[in-house]
């Protein structure tokens, strides 16, 4: 029996993607290893929004062929999709695939006997137009569902349309289908994938038939999964409707996560992106009003061209009054290919650092903040697997991080807890809502 390993770099979607492929491999006979072990096929899964993808690639190569010299090395993903014919020539690369061929890799390089010259099955990214279902597994706790693919935005900075393709969908009845299937394993909550997810409804060939809103209605009525999480939705497409929804939903938890990137509407239209700030204003002045206890973050990008300080400054004060509870913070960075790189006003890398690390200060407040409003609030938390120094974590509904003393019976089940003190870690500490038990 061949043996192949895996390796993922980048988002959600490339993890549940490179699950799916590896059950493609399962299916047909191959024993799946970890990238550790000496493997007779290693596929590498790429991501393009990295810094110095090429890099991390070469890495990854030389690791793979450190464990087992005579490998197939293949390369898949999204950097893989824009830039193929540079990854065919890193030395170790056998095969490199596409986005259109990437989940036909076991028929493509059938056998996989090594060519003299590695073999490169990359069509332009307009042939990336069918949809492919993919979920995680193997962290028995937590699944990513993917449900949407690529993306018809036309943001500046970014680069994945060029490395996804289009907007498209998989249809309510095939994704209801997936999470009847995982109902069925261990898994206590999935979080819903993709790259513009509010998109969601878009089919191949056949243009938009469904909508997210619909999405979740259906989900919600699945028997055997308790917890959803919505990954991350465009402001402009969070609609009333679906934060309504979220707010009656014992199943969809209190927690969104929404992209704003910048708190200046002059770098939100240089963005392309597709609002103003007071937009995201009322979107999370409406989560609020609805789920006083939910959780927000938020991704913002420092340093974009043309960033002044006062845009800055501006962005700085918005997040400061908004009712958010952290932000993931990203130093602009030039992407080829990307309008964003012929725009004036390119602010030093020094600059975007400090931008960042401000930015991250103020995260950190802001997250100080939420969880300190939360001190004696009583909260289903569900716990994971990992176990570090005598200690496990879990997730609250709303994404407070809570850590406990390590109980194998408390693995991957939801306990209802009083939340009782912020350690030194930043972590909350919690205690039985009813009698005293986990803590100390
Ligand atoms: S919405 Fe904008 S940032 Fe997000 S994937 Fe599409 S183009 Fe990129």
């Amino acid at each position: 029996m061949k043996k192949v390993a895996f390796y993922t770099l980048g988002c959600k979607l490339n993890f549940s993607e490179t699950s799916s492929i590896s059950r493609l491999f399962q299916d047909r006979g191959y024993e799946k290893v970890s990238f550790e072990e000496k493997a007779d096929i290693y596929v590498i899964n790429t991501c393009s929004v990295t810094d110095n993808a090429d890099k991390k690639c070469r890495k990854i190569v030389k690791e793979a062929l450190k464990h087992s010299p005579d490998a197939f090395i293949t390369i898949v993903g999204c950097y893989a999709q824009l830039k193929p014919q540079e990854i065919s020539e890193i030395p170790g690369v056998h095969a490199v695939l596409g986005a259109a061929e990437k989940f036909q890799l076991v028929d493509i390089l059938d056998g996989f006997e090594k060519p003299e010259k590695a073999r490169v099955h990359a069509s332009p990214i307009s042939a990336a137009n069918t949809f492919h279902t993919a979920y995680s597994y193997g962290d028995r706790t937590r699944t990513f569902l993917k449900v949407q693919d690529g993306c018809d935005y036309s943001c500046t900075f970014c680069t994945i349309p060029l490395a996804r393709g289009k907007s498209r969908s998989n249809s309510i009845r095939e994704v209801v289908k997936a999470a009847l299937d995982i109902a069925q394993t261990e898994v206590k909550e999935v979080v819903l994938t993709g790259v513009n997810l509010g998109d969601f409804g878009i089919q191949p060939g056949l243009g938009r038939q469904e909508n997210f809103y619909e999405l979740v209605q259906e989900l919600d009525k699945i028997e055997g999964i308790n917890r959803y999480r919505i990954s991350s939705i465009e402001p402009n497409l969070l609609t009333d409707d679906i934060i309504s929804f979220v707010a009656q939903s014992n199943k969809f938890m209190p927690h969104f996560h929404i992209p704003l990137q910048s708190g200046s509407n002059k770098i939100l239209k240089l963005m392309r992106r597709r609002y103003l700030r007071e937009v995201y204003a009322s979107r999370v002045q409406r989560i609020k009003s609805l789920m006083p206890h939910a959780g927000i973050g938020v991704d913002v990008i420092v340093g974009f061209p043309g960033e002044t300080e006062a845009d800055f400054l501006e962005t700085y004060n918005f997040l400061n009054e908004l009712d958010i509870s952290y932000l993931h913070v990203f130093p602009y960075s030039e992407r080829p290919n990307t309008l964003a790189t012929e725009m004036a006003g390119i602010v030093p890398q020094k600059e975007r650092n400090r931008r960042a690390d401000m930015l991250r200060i103020l995260s950190e407040k802001k997250k100080r903040l939420f969880y300190e409003k939360h001190i004696g609030h009583e909260t289903h938390v569900l716990f994971e697997a990992d176990i570090q120094q005598g200690l496990m974590e879990g997730f609250t509904e709303n994404y407070i991080r809570v850590v406990a003393k390590y109980d194998p019976l408390l693995v991957n089940e939801t306990k209802y807890l009083r939340l009782t003190e912020i350690n030194e870690q930043g972590l909350m500490e919690a205690e039985e809502a009813y009698q005293l038990a986990l803590h100390h």
